[in-house]
């Protein structure tokens, strides 16, 4: 099994054998595909602001959002969408140099006389590795913190959502920072030490290796980084808590803990969401959505939450990413032991010689980023089903049950409904926008926009109630 597939990628690298041979202006072609997804992505922005200045919400969300919500909900659109823009060709542009002045190969060789006045010589490769990352960590965030500023203090605190301090926002980055360091070091210095070990036979071992890496997070994450930017605690014995452990218990959905999480610590907008072992889940709960919702309403979101488990939706998206994982692994080997490829994006003809691994393995991640674009898409296009998939599982969570667990929770016939109140309230509550570009939603959403959902509630009652109909027809 482990020939076979040695044997099928190293033909592959044979049939791409001309890019070790072949000059090629990879920064060029790497230049040109940022600028073109930049340009597009302000292009999306151009076609999703004139949507702004519409003076009604769509007939279908009419009732649900009244003159007063629906003027917000617009001018907050307008200004994020503005901002949005500024950002997004200061980004592109900050790509654009850093790309121009060859600053990846700055970023090593900085990273090299670092190293070397602590007397640590070009054989220390992977530690080179590590502080190269932090390096280009530092080049790509600083410049843009002044933007993440604007964002915090005066675009979201204009519209009311912000509750970041200056001190949990200079903290929180803080954190993040030595977070990057405390994880980053090692996974970074074991995935390297596997690439180097296994050779060319690397694929399936640092496939394992991440999958390990992903569980370890998965049990990591809840105990030990979120408390350090937030607080969990137990949800409170009572009715909300009450009719979410009896939705879980008709389900045999695995609950340990039932968690409820202080998001309005920085903002007001709200969710909800699982994860956790399979033998073992938790549930998070923001105190913003408790806030802002029904109990009723918030069983419903949880329904919703609990579709996506009962259709195995993490499983399958932990699967697409470990096939998109071996794709990218599958096509590295030949720009691993290109000294050509490395060459073109302005490393000094000694480094290119024998490329580092963190090198060209960034680089080549860099070239991948068309069909990364594509991908991204794709995912979309899989989350929104599953939304879809969520929001019927929801609806029609009674007879999946079957009657006898249905009645230990009360009339939950109308879930579809309280499903639909809770979009709509959470949608009114973020100010989030009721009119969306087509092609804006489809390369940036992953979620169908709020009308389509609440028009595939409608229908999938109206189906329900048809059902009905004519099951007591044959009955007659
Ligand atoms: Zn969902």
């Amino acid at each position: 099994m482990a020939d076979l597939l040695h044997s099928q990628l190293v033909a592959l690298e044979d049939r791409l054998s001309w890019v070790k041979t072949d000059p090629v202006d990879w920064k060029f072609y790497v230049q040109l595909f940022s600028a073109g997804i930049t340009l597009f992505e302000s292009y999306l922005i151009m076609r999703q602001y004139p949507y702004f200045s519409k003076k009604a919400p769509p007939p279908a969300l009419a009732s649900e959002f009244s003159g007063d919500v629906f003027h917000k909900s617009q001018v907050y659109g307008r200004d994020k969408a503005r901002f949005n823009f500024i950002s997004g060709l200061y980004r592109g542009g900050l790509e654009q140099i850093i790309l121009h002045y060859d600053l990846y190969a700055w970023a090593w060789s900085s990273a090299g006389s670092l190293l070397k006045r602590f007397g640590y010589g070009t054989e220390y490769e992977i530690p080179q590795s590590i502080v190269f990352c932090g390096v280009l960590y530092l080049l790509f965030t600083i410049p843009t913190i002044p933007l993440d500023i604007y964002s915090t203090f005066v675009l979201e605190a204009n519209h009311g959502f912000n509750k970041t301090t200056p001190g949990l926002f200079v903290t929180d980055m803080l954190k993040s920072w030595l977070l990057c360091i405390v994880l980053g070091a090692p996974f970074l210095a074991a995935f390297l030490s596997i690439l180097r070990w296994a050779g060319d036979r690397f694929v399936p071992w640092l496939m394992l290796f991440l999958i390990v890496f992903q569980m370890t997070m998965v049990v990591l994450y809840p105990t030990v980084i979120q408390p350090l930017f937030n607080k969990l605690s137990p949800l409170p014995e009572g009715t909300l808590r009450g009719r979410i452990e009896r939705l879980a218990s008709a389900l045999s959905f695995p609950l340990t803990h039932l968690y409820e999480i202080d998001g309005s610590k920085r903002s007001s907008h709200s969710n909800a969401y699982f994860f956790g072992l399979p033998w073992s889940k938790h549930i998070v709960i923001y105190d913003t959505l408790i806030k802002q919702s029904k109990e009723e309403e918030v069983e419903a979101v949880l329904a919703h939450e609990l579709g996506h488990w009962y259709y195995a939706h993490p499983t399958k998206l932990l699967l697409i990413s470990q096939i998109h994982l071996f794709a990218i692994l599958a096509f590295y080997p030949v720009f691993r032991h290109s000294p050509l490829f490395v060459r073109s994006f302005g490393f000094s003809s000694s480094v290119a010689a024998h490329p580092p691994l963190m090198v060209s393995f960034l680089l080549y991640q860099m070239i991948l980023s068309p069909v990364e674009s594509l991908v991204g898409l794709f995912m979309n296009f899989v989350t929104r089903r599953f939304e879809w998939q969520a929001d019927a599982f929801a609806t029609a969570l009674a007879s999946t049950i079957g009657p006898e667990k249905a009645a230990t929770m009360g009339d939950i016939s109308d879930m579809g409904d309280r499903l639909g109140r809770a979009l709509v309230g959470l949608h009114r509550e973020n100010l989030s926008s009721v009119w969306v570009d087509w092609l804006y939603s489809t390369w940036h959403h992953s979620h169908p926009t709020l009308a389509e959902r609440l028009k595939a509630l409608e229908k999938l009652k109206l189906g329900s109630a048809t059902a009905a109909d004519a099951a007591a027809k044959k009955e007659l």
